[in-house]
């Protein structure tokens, strides 16, 4: 349904090798789609072309003869193709002979090195010396048939563009970005999480009609999926990206993020690395938003980025520890009706004396989040007070012993406890938790649970200190490479924006931290004086 058109601009580009090499390679062979080479090698024009964008490209071929080192120009060049969605991309190395098997699988390893944040997706492939045919140690698909194999490949990936309504039954106008669907099939919308089945699909080329068995109630811009392929949900995720406006990327700013099922705004957290006009950042969304990693679908995995109407950046959207947040918000359970108690949480703040809540403690690990949450704990309960630590590695024993250390077992091990911690502070207590929670979205989420009473407790010693204290060892294995995935190290952590408390433990010591949280809760939770 989503055939490729039947002539297709292939965007070469590449320095150490001429792009005419490859055009004998490319258009040697009869078929269709037929792939028409343009040629943009050179640097400066290169980009030009491209971004005025003079006819329809489908493909992307940079070339790298044979040993050439694999340099910063064309690592350029393919963010460039990537985050203008030029799919599918190869890399050809070329000039290879009969004897040079040796030679061709050293120049893939160093591409492929030099492209490991990329998740190098893109095939790598042996162009003959001269463009003439593959060489005959290559057993492999040639260039040709790499670049039309992909065509129109993927998952479903279907922008909805608005509701139609036809003889009253529900249907939706969208646009094919990737894939085919048909009828009888199952859908998800993303990021509102909806489900519909297919009864009928109308429409040709990239614009369809869906006709659904039941309406999703969804807007513009959602992305239907089949639902064993599904996007990923996130209000955060990592920009690869070539700089191309005046003045470079600017933290906190709100741009404009446009992909091909429309625009969303976004803001960048952080510049996490800048090499020249390179630049690597972490974005965030205001809500859950639903993207494809460039690693695992490069067709719909490209963004560019508008500072007002001008363009800013072209590149990729990566996801590399970051959690998936679909299961955290997916409702399986229907038919539920929430029970009234008859004992409100009021009533008992007031038998108690105090009010509860959460006092949740972030930080890195061995900033010392159990060491001051313990001892608090001791004195609170001296004075009086209701009040119950919820600790990391307890909790890890126990209700979420089934969970790892993956981004997506992380943020269900911190949505459990949030909601846990929920259900105590109802009853009464007042509770501690202890627990790195490096994620901003879980955190939020943790808040959402308990909103009338959740106080964020920033933990704070920088990474060396922590390290030094390493009070389980973690450290020195996380370093070793024993773990991985290790906050601080080899995951990020996210400090809180707004932390209702900081606690400074590089500067004060355990006495002085304690004696802060004690203070802040019988300032924020007595209603009359604990003894
Ligand atoms: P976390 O629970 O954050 O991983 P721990 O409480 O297990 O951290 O470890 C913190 C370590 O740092 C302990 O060995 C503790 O004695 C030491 N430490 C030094 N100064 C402080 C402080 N101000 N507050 C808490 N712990 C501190």
């Amino acid at each position: 349904m989503t055939e490729p058109n039947a002539e297709r601009r292939v965007v070469v580009g590449g320095q150490t090798a001429p792009a005419s090499a490859l055009a004998s390679a490319l258009g040697g062979q009869a078929g269709t789609p037929r792939l028409v080479v343009a040629d943009h090698a050179g640097r400066s024009g290169f980009l030009k072309r491209l971004l005025e964008g003079d006819a329809p490209t489908a493909c992307g071929v940079v070339a790298v003869a044979a040993g050439a080192a694999f340099d910063g120009d064309l690592r350029r060049q393919l963010f460039v193709l990537a985050g203008l969605g030029i799919q599918p991309l190869a890399i050809a190395i070329t000039g290879l002979g009969e004897g040079d098997a040796g030679r061709f699988a050293a120049s893939s390893e160093a591409v492929r090195a030099a492209l490991a944040d990329l998740g190098a997706p893109m095939a790598i492939v042996p162009v003959a010396a001269g463009g003439a045919a593959v060489p005959t140690w290559h057993y492999g698909a040639d260039l040709t048939a790499t670049l039309r194999g992909s065509l129109g490949s993927g998952p479903l990936r279907l922008a909805v563009v608005g509701a139609a309504t036809l003889g009253g039954q529900p249907a939706y106008r969208a646009r094919v970005l990737s894939g085919s669907v048909a009828a009888g099939e199952g859908l998800v919308f993303s990021p509102s999480n909806r489900l519909a089945k297919v009864t009928a699909v109308t429409g040709e080329g990239e614009s369809v009609v869906l006709h659904l068995d039941a309406d999703p109630g969804v807007g513009a811009g959602e992305i239907a999926s089949h639902e064993g392929s599904p996007p990923v949900e996130t209000d955060v995720f990592i920009g690869h990206m070539v700089w191309l406006a005046a003045g470079g990327p600017v933290v906190e700013r709100t741009y404009t993020l446009r992909r091909g099922n429309g625009d969303v705004a976004v803001r960048i957290q952080s510049v996490d690395s800048a090499a020249g006009e390179a630049i690597k950042a972490t974005f965030r969304t205001g809500s859950l938003i639903a993207l494809d990693p460039f690693e695992r679908y490069p067709a719909t995995g490209w963004f560019r980025l508008y500072d007002g109407a001008a363009l800013a950046a072209c590149g990729t959207m990566g996801m590399r520890g970051y959690a998936d947040q679909r299961f955290l918000i997916t409702v399986r359970a229907t038919n539920i009706v929430r029970v009234e108690h008859a004992v409100s949480t009021e009533l008992r703040a007031r038998r108690n004396g105090h009010r509860s809540g959460v006092l949740w403690m972030t930080g890195l690990s061995g900033s010392g989040k159990s060491t001051i949450s313990i001892e608090v704990e001791k004195r609170l309960f001296e004075k009086g007070y209701q009040v119950y630590v919820l600790d990391g590695d307890n909790v890890r024993h126990g209700l979420n012993s089934n969970l790892g250390f993956s981004p997506e077992d992380r943020a269900e091990n911190i949505r459990r406890v949030g909601e846990v911690a929920a259900l105590f502070a109802r009853a009464g207590v007042i509770v501690l938790t202890a627990f790195i929670s490096p994620y901003r979205s879980d955190r939020d989420r943790a808040r959402a649970a308990f909103r009338e009473g959740f106080h964020e407790i920033y933990v704070h010693a920088d990474l060396e200190t922590c390290e030094a204290r390493d009070p389980k060892g973690l450290y020195k294995k996380a370093r070793k490479g024993e773990i991985k995935d290790f906050t601080g190290i080899s995951a990020p952590y996210e400090a809180p924006e707004n932390p209702e408390l900081g606690i400074d433990t590089g500067r004060y010591g355990v006495e002085d931290s304690v004696r802060m949280v004690v203070d802040y809760i019988d300032r924020h939770f007595a209603l009359r004086v604990a003894a």
